[in-house]
């Protein structure tokens, strides 16, 4: 699935858009899923499209793709729970007595 690399404006605008965009040796990696692999690999969406199996894939859709799949956004979670503590654990409980309601 490799296609050519993009021009480096290009790849600004992405990671300008995309934070979690890392570009190392003409590969894509998400930083956010790298970290918190151990813990989104017992995720049944799990896929290491952007964590060890580096993607060449150069597409916009493809970044799109990760960046709104399930194990990204769960890695979010990870993420959000680390730097807000308590307070994102409240707001995530909430949502999931919500949901069961
Ligand atoms: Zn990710």
């Amino acid at each position: 699935m490799a296609s050519k690399v993009p021009k480096a404006c290009t790849l600004k605008k992405w990671s300008a858009e995309f934070k979690w965009l890392e570009i190392r040796n003409n590969h894509m990696y998400c930083r956010i899923c790298t970290k918190w692999e151990k813990k989104l690999a017992s995720c049944r969406n799990y896929s290491n499209v952007f964590i060890t199996n580096d993607s060449n894939n150069w597409q916009r859709n493809a970044i799109n793709e990760h960046n709104i799949s399930a194990m990204h956004s769960d890695a979010n979670d990870h993420e959000n729970q680390e730097t807000f503590g308590d307070y994102f654990e409240n707001k995530w409980s909430l949502k999931y007595r919500m949901t069961i309601l």
